[in-house]
């Protein structure tokens, strides 16, 4: 649940980079990928050496605009980029190259639901923009080590309107961004790698008042829990200095994973002049609408449609298609599954309650489950026909079917003891077994306590080893239970 400050409006907009899947560079053709030997992505353009010339990756501008197109925004027909220009290590020519009053995408929303109610979260900007290389501080004792490999790699930045209310809110909109740039494959959305970073610029002002506060911004968040933990812990030591009396400077911070607090790393006082002009090695650029009609044409059917289509059309809770439809694989899968003849909501249990703590419990991801759609089919009926008890097929078989090798689930728990096989002749002697061991519970429960059919099911369910149908053995405990009864 959000946290409320009785007194206190809190005021969230967030600066989202995401770093675009592209082979190469934003303006070169060094690679992208991650965790390489430092300094071995370098050509001269990523190094600025004087004479090299930038030349623009179409792939990252189609990504560029894939985002605008799901997050509803205007895409911006004529584009160039410009020099921010700034002094920095890990910045080797001396500027980023970057989109300044011509941003690729404007306006659009993204919605979401926080404590079950629908929020809206309006988007200032999307631009494009080269990423800069990273300073590492750990490695040497007296130097700081650079590696420039991430220099020039494609980023788009999103950028919100003040319209995040509180940690909770934050946290649901890094949460849909990294869904979405997943879903159309722009971002891996890998936060502890880096590929999607957040800043948080957060400021308090009272209930009722229509003008901002002072903001700080937080920089630099690489997990969607840290976004939400530097937000908590900003707006109480923003709250503390107001009701101390003091004022609020605005500056930049960075949040400490560690202790799960911020400390200052600039006042506005610093505050870089970027000296912004179009960046002369690169010509402007026009988009036609067929190219962007191309590119809108090429979009996958988006979360919420598929989410929508789940509950009508499967007749699912808004649970269960929210979480089917949280990744797109999985989505996908489900409605792939579905063609075997499984009930939607059968497949549902299965997938969201046992195969979903299987992967959860092992660390492993949607993409290694392989049972196919016969299979599921399959087993559903094995456990319709009273074969197979859930939990016997949730902790016992379940595991056995994941890698997809075995398509049989009847011989499979056959050969592993695991079917409700057990005749009526055996099940009557396992019920006259329990009865007669438990003659004051059988008193009481024929005394009206019939909650306790709930015990002798149990004893009949360890005595057959789990090997009793459950339906079964409830009609003949009944059976016995009236027979006998004076
Ligand atoms: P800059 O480019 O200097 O970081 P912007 O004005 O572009 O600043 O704003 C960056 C982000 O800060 C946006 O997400 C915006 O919504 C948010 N923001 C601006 N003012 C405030 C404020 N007073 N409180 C909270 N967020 C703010
Ligand atoms: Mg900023």
């Amino acid at each position: 649940m959000s946290v409320m400050h009785p007194k206190y409006e809190v005021v969230i907009g967030l600066e989202v980079h995401a770093q675009l899947l592209t082979q190469s560079k934003l303006f070169c053709g060094d690679s992208t990928s991650f965790g390489s030997e430092p300094n071995s992505h370098v050509s001269p353009i990523t190094l600025g050496h004087p004479g090299t010339l930038p030349k623009m990756n179409g792939k990252a501008i189609e990504h560029a605009i894939r985002m605008g197109l799901v997050c509803h925004c205007d895409i911006q027909r004529f584009n160039y980029f410009a020099r921010k220009n700034y002094f920095y290590p890990d910045l080797p020519k001396g500027y980023q190259v970057s989109q300044h009053t011509t941003p690729i995408c404007s306006g659009g929303f993204i919605k979401l639901i926080v404590d079950g109610k629908e929020k809206v979260v309006r988007l200032t900007r999307i631009h494009l923009e080269e990423d800069a290389g990273k300073s590492i501080h750990d490695m040497d004792d007296h130097f700081t080590c650079l590696d420039y490999n991430r220099a020039g790699t494609p980023l788009i930045e999103i950028v919100t309107d003040p319209d995040i209310r509180s940690a909770d809110e934050a946290f649901a909109f890094l949460t849909e961004i990294r869904k979405l740039v997943r879903w159309i494959g722009v971002c891996d959305g890998n936060m502890e790698e880096g590929s999607l970073r957040c800043d948080a610029n957060i400021s308090i002002r009272l209930h009722g008042d229509k003008k901002l506060g002072t903001r700080v911004e937080v920089k630099n968040l690489n997990s969607v829990r840290n976004v939400k933990k530097a937000i908590e812990v900003e707006v109480n030591r923003l709250i503390g200095l107001v009701e101390k009396g003091e004022t609020i400077r605005q500056e930049t911070r960075s949040f400490n994973a560690d202790n799960d607090s911020t400390f200052s790393i600039r006042t506005k006082e610093d505050a870089d002049d970027y000296r912004y002009f179009p960046e002369p090695d690169l010509t402007p650029f026009q988009f036609t609408e067929k190219f962007i009609a191309e590119i809108k044409q090429s979009l996958p059917i988006l979360p919420e449609i598929l989410k929508d289509k789940f509950i009508t059309a499967f007749g699912l809770t808004v649970y269960d298609a929210s979480v089917l439809c949280e990744d797109k694989y999985l989505a996908n899968y489900f409605q792939e599954c579905l063609a075997g003849g499984i009930a939607p909501k059968a497949l549902a249990n299965w997938l969201l309650g046992p195969v979903k703590s299987i992967l959860n419990e092992s660390a492993q991801e949607w993409t290694t489950v392989k049972v196919d759609a016969g299979t599921w089919f399959r087993l559903q009926q094995l456990a319709d026909d009273g074969k197979l008890s859930f939990s016997v097929a949730a902790h016992k078989l379940l595991p056995l079917l994941l890698d997809g090798k075995e398509k049989n689930p009847a011989e499979l728990a056959a050969k592993n003891n695991l079917l409700q096989d057990a005749g009526a002749d055996d099940i009557q002697h396992w019920v006259a077994e329990v009865l007669e061991a438990m003659p004051d519970k059988v008193q009481e429960y024929r005394k009206g306590k019939k909650g306790l059919i709930g015990l002798f099911m149990g004893e009949v369910k360890k005595r057959s080893k789990g090997k009793a149908d459950p339906k079964q053995t409830n009609d003949i405990l009944l059976e016995q239970l009236n027979k006998t009864q004076k």
